[in-house]
């Protein structure tokens, strides 16, 4: 009987201990299930709110003036090194190409469609290139000078439009070889030094004057102010209606790569030079949208 009962006594014990353990068991897996549940549809929920922050963001870039499809990721790299810029900045500056470095990046200007073509830090052209050119006559030039053929007839209805409004203008720098900037270029390094000669001065090659539809007019020197002429204020509400265009605007530094030089005009054709003065826009710009996309 004794033994009977002690048996029964741990057999009782046994069961209770292993209930225990498995309970414990049990419980602890649940708790572990369920935290990770927890924490997964937090997870989840987090990375469907980023998901949700980058689609936003894609949509709202979408809608910004000027944005090219082609080009969403160099957008958002660029905001991701800039987040303090607004979206049309954004915008603005990688169709302008300013997320890549001046010179260290480059192009072949696309010299078929005339008088569209890009020149600038990153677009060049070759060393041969050489525009379809005219001697310029002494009404319209100090120096002998040469121009681009078409865009020769604008500029002279230009010249002879402001003389009726008692406006002299006279071209002073126009077409440059690649020989010639090559030579202006090496001496302003000689003088100021790389860094400072690249804010006025292009390297061969990646000067617009190569082009023939460039004149710098009066003048080509900052000291000389010619922003504040009357010659200047005539350029500014009318070199657009003959298709001639102010190339580097004030504050438009961080888009073109060049100081402000209010006597530098570029022939773009008169359909463009509307556009990029009514709205406001450079060359770059408008380059990336209308032409190159
Ligand atoms: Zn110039």
């Amino acid at each position: 009987m004794e033994v009977k009962k002690h048996i029964n006594i741990s057999v009782i014990i046994f069961i209770t201990l292993l209930l225990l353990i498995m309970g414990g068991y049990v419980f602890f897996n649940i708790k572990t299930f369920v935290t990770y549940t927890e924490t997964n549809v937090k997870k989840e929920e987090n990375k469907s709110e980023e998901m949700d922050n980058t689609e936003k963001l894609l949509i709202e870039l979408k809608n910004t003036p000027y944005y090219i499809e082609k080009r969403w990721e160099r957008y958002l790299n660029y905001l991701e090194k800039y987040p303090d810029k607004s979206l049309e900045e954004i915008v603005r500056s990688v169709n302008a190409n300013i997320d890549y470095e001046f010179y260290q990046h480059d192009i072949d200007t696309d010299t078929s469609v005339g008088p569209l073509m890009l020149v600038n830090k990153f677009y060049h052209l070759t060393s041969d290139y050489k525009p379809k050119l005219v001697k310029m006559t002494g009404e319209y030039t100090k120096g002998t000078s040469y121009f681009e053929v078409e865009a020769y007839e604008h500029l002279k209805d230009m010249i002879n439009n402001a003389k009726n409004d008692n406006i002299i203008l006279y071209n002073v720098s126009s077409y440059r070889s690649y020989e010639t900037q090559e030579k202006l270029y090496n001496n302003y390094v000689k003088m100021d030094g790389v860094e400072k000669a690249d804010r006025y001065s292009a390297r061969a090659g990646y000067s617009e004057h190569q082009t023939g539809y460039t004149t710098d007019l009066n003048t080509a020197s900052s000291s000389d102010h010619f922003e504040n002429s009357k010659e200047f204020a005539w350029l500014s509400n009318n070199a657009y209606k003959y298709g001639f265009i102010l190339r580097y605007p004030q504050d438009k530094e961080y888009l073109t790569g060049y100081k402000f030089e209010p006597w530098h005009y570029r022939y773009v054709g008169i359909e463009a030079s509307e556009y990029i003065y009514k709205h406001n826009i450079t060359l770059e710009e408008y380059y990336a949208y209308f032409v190159e996309q």
